[in-house]
């Protein structure tokens, strides 16, 4: 004999997050028969679904499938109760994030529209201390020189610092995440295999899953472009503190790096463009979107589009050119720091599923 815990307030956030009558579901299965992502044996989403229904909170938490859906939408349109498991599934990960934030607060700051404020003036008042701290805090007369207002050495320090410290809390819930999926789904008859590096990274970086979804390849070409420009970004970042470092910053236009930047820049907001599109006009898709995908859209949005300013105001001299870079590193904090937290964090979550599902066998 089993027990069950059912969570009703667990059922009642996920209701009020997918906009799905759970209890409408009569698991006739149609969504694990049309799901081209799901395995043959225990396929998903229909037993997400009766759990959601149910309010297995424990269950749903640590269950590997809600990761490998990569929410192409095929289970909503032939569902006959039109109770909309994509977006089930999807509410399910959005929990998720808060669920396996330490500290829990982490997660509810970056979740909620309250805590907006907060999670804005966080950086604002670190940033003003470090300027603080460097005694240049005090726009400088002349041409726009950043070094002089912004200390670069003392910046990068505290930032990478900060950034590692967060990441570090977010291993703790990964940690509890990776061993909730081996009580909720244990390795079969032929055990754990070593885990596929390789083959996890091969699958990200040719994003494969998608394939399996044809109403998902503008999904897919809008993730490569964002996934693609930000490495590039970040790579142009450490360039770019190397230079601080030797003394070669401000770097030129003409800079290769400046130029891959800039690429970098285009491409992600190619891809943003079309997420945006998506969730805005493809609702059989993408169904319900919640303040956490629009949070994350706008974060690195305007991450972009400050950093390009930045720049301009650089070669332009403009007068609000200090203001601008102020409001790109609060930027930087929202997207980089809190994203283990954020819907970005399925960087994390979804590699650590995928590593999981491939070493006990599940494809
Ligand atoms: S969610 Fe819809 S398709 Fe899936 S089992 Fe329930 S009623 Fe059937
Ligand atoms: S959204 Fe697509 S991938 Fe996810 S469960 Fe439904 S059919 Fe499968």
């Amino acid at each position: 004999m089993s027990t069950i815990n059912p969570d009703l307030g667990f059922k009642r956030k996920l209701t009020r997050l997918s906009g799905s009558q759970l209890n409408q579901c009569m698991q006739c299965g149609n969504c694990s028969a049309v799901c081209s992502l799901a395995p043959t044996e225990r396929p998903f989403p229909r037993k997400e679904m009766i759990w959601s229904g149910w309010g297995l909170k424990d269950k749903l938490m640590g269950n590997v499938d809600i990761w490998l859906c990569h929410q192409c939408g095929d289970c909503s349109t032939y569902c006959p109760r039109d109770v909309k498991p994509a977006d089930v599934i999807s509410a399910i990960r959005q929990t998720s994030y808060q669920h396996y934030a330490r500290p829990l607060f982490l997660g509810k700051l970056v979740s909620n529209p309250v805590w907006l404020p907060l999670a804005i003036a966080i950086p604002v008042v670190v940033i003003i201390a470090i300027l603080f701290l460097a005694g240049t805090f005090k726009i400088p007369p002349g041409p726009v020189d950043y070094s002089a207002f912004f200390p670069h050495g003392l910046l990068n320090g505290t930032f990478s610092a900060i950034t590692l410290f967060f990441y570090l809390l977010a291993s703790f819930g990964i940690g509890r995440f990776w061993k909730d999926m081996k009580i909720q789904t244990p390795p079969g008859e032929a055990g754990r295999k070593r885990l596929p590096v390789f083959r996890v990274l091969r699958e990200i970086l040719s994003h494969s899953n998608f394939s399996g979804c044809g109403s998902r390849t503008p999904g897919k070409v809008a993730h490569l472009l964002l996934f693609f420009g930000f490495t590039l970004l970040i790579m142009v970042t450490l360039y770019a503190i190397w230079a601080t470092v030797t003394h070669h910053y401000p770097l030129p236009i003409t800079n290769p790096f400046k130029i891959l930047g800039n690429l970098a820049s285009v491409m992600i907001f190619s891809g943003l463009g079309i997420m945006t599109w998506q969730r805005l006009f493809n609702k059989s898709v993408f169904g319900k979107s919640a303040y956490t995908d629009w949070l994350i859209l706008a974060a690195i949005a305007l991450l972009t589009l400050s950093g390009t300013l930045v720049q301009l105001a650089r070669f332009g001299d403009w007068s609000i050119a200090y203001h601008l870079y102020f409001f790109h590193l609060v930027a930087v904090w929202f997207v980089i720091m809190y994203m283990p937290f954020t819907k970005l964090g399925h960087i994390f979550y979804r590699t650590t599923a995928l590593l999981y599902a491939r070493s006990i066998g599940r494809k």
